[in-house]
């Protein structure tokens, strides 16, 4: 089952990439775990899958501890101050940087375990109220700030499109975040290497408009149920 979809999932990543003259190697699945137990992740990984996405501190901190290593976990969900301890002992990278002051408080625990953490800075483009994400207007002088704290690497943008049934209607956004990192890449006078967008159901186009990663959850592991939870770990998820 999961091999059949991941199978299909390459390919259309393949084909989106030829689509758009890339090399295939350019961008990474992440398959996002959220719900699922160590066992689907254990089966992801004998599938050659090494990134996976979390979007809750809490259940990462219960399911992580039970996989494999050599495997690179991605905290891709919104980041409250009071989690950042664990987030930065348990990410690879932290793809929802939204506020100075998060990234403030990134640095400080990052600081404290001797880390340099890679992040990436949640943009808001569409604008909706129920998105996280800094508005594309503020973003150039909170990124600039953001670069100058000594133990963030910032590595890129990430957004979510608004909800669609479709694919298409995500592309203008996507193309907005392309741009914006373009602009960004000119006030810092260096490149940023990522661009976090597309999910199962817009993640060709995500490819198609420059995305280096991709966070894919059901079309890989099916619909969500009911969360995961640790024996270890108490209270809502
Ligand atoms: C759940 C989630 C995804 C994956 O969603 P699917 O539609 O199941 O692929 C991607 N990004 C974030 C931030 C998520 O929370």
């Amino acid at each position: 089952m999961l091999e059949q979809r991941y199978e299909a999932i390459r390919q259309r990543m393949g084909a989106a990439c030829a689509r758009a003259n890339r090399d295939p190697a350019g961008v990474t699945l992440i398959a996002v775990t959220k719900t699922h137990p160590p066992e689907t992740v254990e089966t992801a990984a004998r599938l050659g899958i090494r990134d996976f996405g979390e979007n809750k501190v809490q259940e990462a901190r219960a399911k992580i501890p039970l996989c494999g290593g050599a495997l690179r976990w991605h905290g891709i969900g919104h980041l409250q101050t009071n989690k950042v301890r664990d987030a930065v002992r348990l990410f690879t990278m932290i793809h929802a940087v939204d506020s100075l002051r998060l990234a403030e408080e990134i640095e400080k625990h990052a600081g404290l375990q001797s880390k340099r953490v890679p992040v990436l800075l949640e943009v808001n483009v569409s604008g909706e109220g129920t998105k996280f994400g800094l508005g594309p207007d503020g973003l150039n002088e909170v990124a600039l700030a953001i670069n100058r704290l000594p133990h963030l690497e910032l590595r890129g943008l990430m957004t979510m499109a608004p909800y669609a049934e479709e694919a298409e209607p995500a592309r203008p956004y996507f193309r907005r975040l392309a741009q914006l990192k373009r602009g960004l890449e000119q006030k810092l006078g260096a490149p940023l290497p990522d661009l976090s967008m597309g999910m199962s159901g817009d993640y060709e186009v995500g490819i198609e408009e420059g995305a280096t990663m991709i966070r894919v959850g059901s079309a890989l592991f099916g619909e969500r149920k009911s969360a995961f939870h640790a024996a270890a770990d108490e209270g809502p998820p």
